[in-house]
């Protein structure tokens, strides 16, 4: 590893003016990813500013019944909050869903949101990749892409986003608060916190050099069930396959709202906008899930090798849609 500097700041203008003024300064959480691409050379910054005390750890609840996380809260903590856990348990599943719970106890909101693609060409130096070296040439389309995207993805990157944290927050409407290196102050959903690769793959997201994650708030609760439902090679510390989140308002037998997200299959958390339009006002049965759910990926652009992760999604959603619309009643 190349040798760096480290600040920790105790502020979130001092980490944006840090970081913002030098191309070769990043912010570090919990590192348990940055860590391991400065290892494998991937990334060599010169200076790393700790945000981890710059950021809140807190999770409040606001006025409205909304919850703002700070980004400084680790995994382990937000899965176990009392109102994350009653009111969005869509949330604490996917976190629980990911990594270790010693992963969990370090990494943190801010870092899982912004934590890089997996895709084993990108995080091995000596071969050619358009995301880590823009230009060098995508050897996944024509290698190793079972578990890689194919949806959203270009010619040029087909790389997914390993975040399940983040296909929760994309279902729950969430948004991300955001400070820049000039102290201003903005906020993102997550569609507009991710970019998809076109021919840029290099570019994740549409932050800004000093950007700063301060914080993710979450809706007031709505009267919906939910559920995050994860596919991985093994049962535990596995990246997702493909992975669903499902929020689901029924009336009767209609469904009143709906909100439906993907991970695993695209380069950002899939937030599946074209089942949820079909869906609403129509019928709760399974027949309906699976038609609406199919459409999604009417322009899927799938590999040899990750073509069955259309068909596994859609059987993964429909199912977890129909338990959601026909909760087996427990036994008194
Ligand atoms: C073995 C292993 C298995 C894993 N399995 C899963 C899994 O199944 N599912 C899953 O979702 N994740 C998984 N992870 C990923 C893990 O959840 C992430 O590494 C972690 O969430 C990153 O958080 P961090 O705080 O450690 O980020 P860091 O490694 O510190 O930072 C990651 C990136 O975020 C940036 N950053 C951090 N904080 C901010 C901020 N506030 N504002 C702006 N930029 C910021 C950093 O500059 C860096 O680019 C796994 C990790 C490992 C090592
Ligand atoms: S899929 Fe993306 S990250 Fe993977 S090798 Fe191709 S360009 Fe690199």
């Amino acid at each position: 590893m190349r040798p760096f500097e480290y600040v920790r700041a105790s502020s979130p203008a001092e980490a944006s003016t840090l970081v913002g003024r030098s191309p070769a300064a990043t912010y570090i959480a919990g590192g348990t990813n940055l860590v391991d691409l400065m290892k494998n050379g991937v990334t060599e910054p010169e200076l790393l500013v700790d945000v981890r005390a710059a950021t809140s750890a807190d999770v409040v609840r606001r006025p409205d019944g909304g919850l703002l996380i700070g980004a400084a809260v680790s995994n382990a903590e937000l899965a176990a909050h009392p109102d994350v856990r009653r009111d969005h348990p869509v949330l604490a599943q996917a976190v629980l869903a990911g990594a270790s719970g010693q992963i969990r106890n370090v990494a943190t909101v801010g870092g899982n949101l912004l934590q890089r693609t997996r895709c084993g060409y990108f995080q091995d130096v000596t071969k050619p990749c358009n995301k880590r070296r823009p230009g060098s040439g995508c050897p996944a389309v024509e290698g190793a892409h079972r578990d890689l995207g194919i949806i959203g993805t270009s010619d040029h990157c087909v790389a997914t986003h390993p975040s399940d944290m983040g296909v929760a927050l994309v279902a729950l409407d969430a948004v991300v608060h955001v400070r820049s290196a000039t102290g201003e102050a903005r906020a993102l959903t997550l569609d507009e916190l991710y970019r998809l690769p076109g021919d840029e793959p290099h570019l994740d997201h549409t932050l800004e050099p000093g950007d700063l994650i301060t914080a993710v708030e979450l809706p007031a609760p709505r009267p919906a069930r939910m559920r995050y439902r994860k596919v991985r090679d093994r049962a535990s510390y596995a990246f997702a396959l493909i992975s669903v989140a499902g929020v689901l308002e029924t009336d009767g037998d209609t469904v009143t709202d709906v909100r439906l997200a993907f991970g695993g299959i695209a380069p950002r958390p899939w937030r599946a906008r074209r089942a949820e339009a079909r869906l609403r006002g129509g019928p709760a049965t399974r027949a309906a899930f699976e038609v609406a759910v199919r459409a999604e990926f009417s322009d899927a652009r799938p590999l040899p090798h990750n073509a069955f992760k259309s068909d596994l999604t859609v059987s993964t959603a429909t199912t977890l849609l129909s338990d959601l619309a026909h909760p087996v009643q427990e036994q008194s």
